[in-house]
């Protein structure tokens, strides 16, 4: 279990990934070594308060000198739209973790899927990146919810990772539009074909959307199967 720390970072790139969601760089004032899965406490100082909110490492822990965030914008939120703001490059914050219970080093089975609802994709790609570099995962399934085709959060790097033959990427739209061509839905509506058993379950997004899905693959039954829930709250 890495060591947990509380260190300086600097914001030193974002990038779309979405038109509502940021990746966000941090480069740490020394190494953060963590496992994929983890999350951060990230403080941030705003009007004269610090400001603490968690957020799921998006990047690969390969890295720990630089980390990634991915992150929704919440329009009225304290925190979330500081990443949107011009001048937000440069900016210092504290970090604290690794965090977490929900990293690739509990999922020991060699059948994991991976469920991603909106920015909770963020994780599920730093997630995806361990497993297809480790020989003990032979099966991998990534499925990403997402409100719209143009909402899906790192649909590069996920179609990327698809290349790999040990991994199968699926998509629900929960709202299309005119060009969607992804199953409609929820991912619990678009389980039909996935075999549950003897498999490691990562579900990640908004804490209802996580439990509606775990609730629809216990329906089936599996036999020896792991779950592993982060809900954002
Ligand atoms: C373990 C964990 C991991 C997480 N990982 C991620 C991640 O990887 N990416 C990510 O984006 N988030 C993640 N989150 C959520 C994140 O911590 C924040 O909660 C989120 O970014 C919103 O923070 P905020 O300060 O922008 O909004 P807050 O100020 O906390 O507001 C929360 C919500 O309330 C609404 N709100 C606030 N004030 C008002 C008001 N006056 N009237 C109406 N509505 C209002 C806001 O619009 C927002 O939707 C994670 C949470 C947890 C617990």
């Amino acid at each position: 279990m890495p060591t947990i720390k509380k260190i300086p970072a600097t914001i030193t790139a974002v990038s779309d990934t979405t038109p509502t969601a940021r990746v966000v760089t941090l480069t740490l004032s020394e190494p953060l070594p963590f496992v994929a899965g983890a999350f951060v406490n990230m403080f941030i100082s705003h009007e004269g308060k610090v400001l603490r909110r968690a957020f799921s490492i998006s990047s690969s822990d390969k890295e720990d000198k630089t980390i990634e965030l991915t992150v929704r914008l919440s329009p009225n939120g304290a925190v979330s739209p500081l990443f949107w703001k011009e001048d937000i490059i440069g900016t210092t914050v504290e970090v604290m973790g690794p965090l977490g219970l929900n990293t690739a080093d509990k999922m020991l089975q060699s059948k994991t899927f991976l469920f991603g609802f909106g920015v909770g994709a963020g994780v599920v790609k730093s997630l995806a990146e361990h497993f297809v570099q480790d020989p003990n995962c032979t099966e991998l399934t990534i499925m990403l919810g997402s409100r719209n085709e143009d909402e899906i959060v790192h649909l590069k790097e996920v179609t990327e990772l698809a290349t790999s033959p040990k991994v199968t990427v699926r998509h629900a739209i929960s709202n299309p539009g005119d060009h969607n061509t992804h199953p409609v839905g929820y991912i619990q509506n678009h389980l039909e074909g996935f075999d549950f058993n003897n498999a490691d379950v990562y579900v990640c997004g908004q804490e209802a959307a996580c439990e509606a899905l775990v609730e629809a693959v216990k329906k089936q039954n599996p036999q020896n199967c792991l779950y592993f829930v982060e809900g954002f709250h």
